[in-house]
């Protein structure tokens, strides 16, 4: 018989869930008018919801599911501005200053987050312990290096690379080429930190409508008609945080955006031997693959938490599961027989220039969408940079580097990613190309 790699008492749920269980939220009677709809309860959505109602603004957020249906309570947890594209590609796309730019706003979101999370004394376990970027390959340590070096120079980037003798300090496994370790990054607990983010936008007044989809947008002389499955009622201002989970009644943002699954499993209590053994340090961590893999300690530093896209259109967290434990036991041998108690999946969304997008629609709907896979600080962030916009117009205060982006679609592209299995197939392959160690 096939030994399972699940415990008997697994859960198809986040393992966030269990010391932050899900919440209902009183049913909101809907009102006939707001000053600003926020669509979504995502960190964009709440953020945002803070900004306004602090700001003396009648917020509602409408939430298509539960609070816990999007990525903010399913990620990994782990806090950066990994943008996915290096500094020389920026900088070839955009040019120097422009990249510059964009690298420091990752630096700001990540500050602006911590802050937020310090000041607002939200619980959700920050832990200020950066990340290791273990390297795939020789040729990305290689990479990585001498990025870093620019980075240094042009953004006084705080990091250092660390040689594969020495990486065991970081990571136990011989897996890797080495890595950089980056020291701003950091991890929370997901779903406490949406958690706190409600309490504190329904402290300032704001509304969550949990069960409410926006089904239908049209604009009514100044006024936005919002039309709910529970009432239609009206706004002056109407904000679009739902990422991943963009639909139908916002088609043009749709076919903007690239909804990816993305699996996580938790393994069962390790012993602090075992623990020290494979991560010494918790921090975050993911590695340089094509196909990224993210992993990280738990925060009570007793089970090891990986996750990647273990599947090309697999969704379902059972089968998916199994690839990932055979993922987890590649990079840790020492973790043979250890038996996952958790695992799910939600949806990231990436865009075509692998940059998150702030904008306004030609009807006037402020947007925050694609933060690819960043979205505790990017998103954070921009949705408050996007309510001072709604509060105050924009200005060179609220300017960010991704404003006169475009946001680009693909031709025939709907926001069905059809073109992301045969990609996420053609990485894999490249993943399993030989690799070799020629450094030190
Ligand atoms: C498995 C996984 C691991 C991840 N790991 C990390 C990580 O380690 N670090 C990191 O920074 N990010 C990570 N991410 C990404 C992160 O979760 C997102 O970037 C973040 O949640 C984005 O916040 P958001 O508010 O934009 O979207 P979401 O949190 O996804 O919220 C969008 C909300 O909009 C709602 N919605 C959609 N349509 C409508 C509608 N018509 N009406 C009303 N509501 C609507 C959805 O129900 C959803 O709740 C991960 C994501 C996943 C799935």
């Amino acid at each position: 018989m096939v030994e399972s790699v699940f415990t008997p008492d697994v859960k198809f749920q986040p393992y966030w869930w269990d010391a932050a269980p899900y919440r209902p939220l009183p049913t909101v009677d809907l009102p006939k008018s707001v000053d600003v709809v926020v669509m979504g309860a995502g960190y964009v959505g709440l953020s945002a919801a803070l900004t306004l109602a602090r700001g003396g603004r009648d917020v509602l957020v409408c939430e298509m599911g539960a609070v816990t249906n999007g990525g903010a309570s399913r990620n990994q947890g782990q806090m950066g501005a990994v943008f996915k594209r290096s500094f020389s590609q920026l900088t070839e796309s955009y040019g120097r200053d422009k990249a510059v730019a964009i690298m420091k706003s990752g630096r700001g979101a990540i500050e602006f987050t911590q802050n937020l999370i310090e000041s607002e004394q939200i619980s959700c376990d920050l832990e200020r312990n950066g990340r290791f970027v273990a390297a795939y390959r020789q040729e990305d340590y290689d990479a990585m290096g001498r990025e870093l070096e620019i980075l240094k120079r042009e953004v006084g980037f705080a990091g250092d690379m660390v040689p594969r003798s020495e990486q065991t300090k970081h990571i136990g496994t011989d897996f890797y080429f080495g890595g950089q370790l980056r020291h701003i990054d950091a991890t929370i607990q997901p779903a406490k930190y949406q958690q706190g983010l409600i309490d504190r936008v329904l402290s300032a007044g704001a509304r969550i409508a949990e069960h409410t989809p926006v089904t239908h947008l049209e604009r009514d002389g100044g006024l936005f008609r919002i039309t709910t499955p529970r009432g239609t009622l009206t706004a002056r201002d109407l904000f679009i945080a739902t990422n991943a989970y963009t639909g139908d009644v916002t088609p043009d943002l749709r076919r903007r955006v690239i909804p990816l699954g993305a699996y996580i499993i938790a393994t069962e209590p390790l012993s602090p031997e075992r623990v020290k053994q494979v991560m010494p340090t918790p921090r975050a961590l993911h590695d340089t693959r094509k196909l990224i893999f993210g992993m990280r300690l738990t925060p009570e530093h007793n089970r090891i938490m990986f996750g990647g896209r273990a599947s090309l259109s697999e969704t379902d967290p059972a089968r998916t599961a199994p690839r990932l434990h055979r993922r987890l036991l590649q990079v840790f041998p020492a973790l043979e027989g250890v038996r996952v108690t958790h695992t799910w999946h939600g949806f990231v969304a990436f865009t075509f220039q692998y940059l998150p997008h702030i904008g306004v629609r030609n009807d006037g709907a402020h947007f925050v969408l694609g933060c690819c896979g960043s979205g505790i600080a990017v998103g954070t962030h921009l949705g408050h940079t996007a309510a001072l916009r709604i509060l105050n117009g924009r200005s060179a205060e609220n300017a960010t580097p991704f404003d006169d982006l475009p946001f680009e679609t693909r031709p025939l592209y709907t926001g069905r990613p059809w073109f992301v299995a045969p990609t996420m197939l053609s990485y894999a392959i490249k993943d399993m190309l030989p690799r070799h160690h020629t450094g030190a």
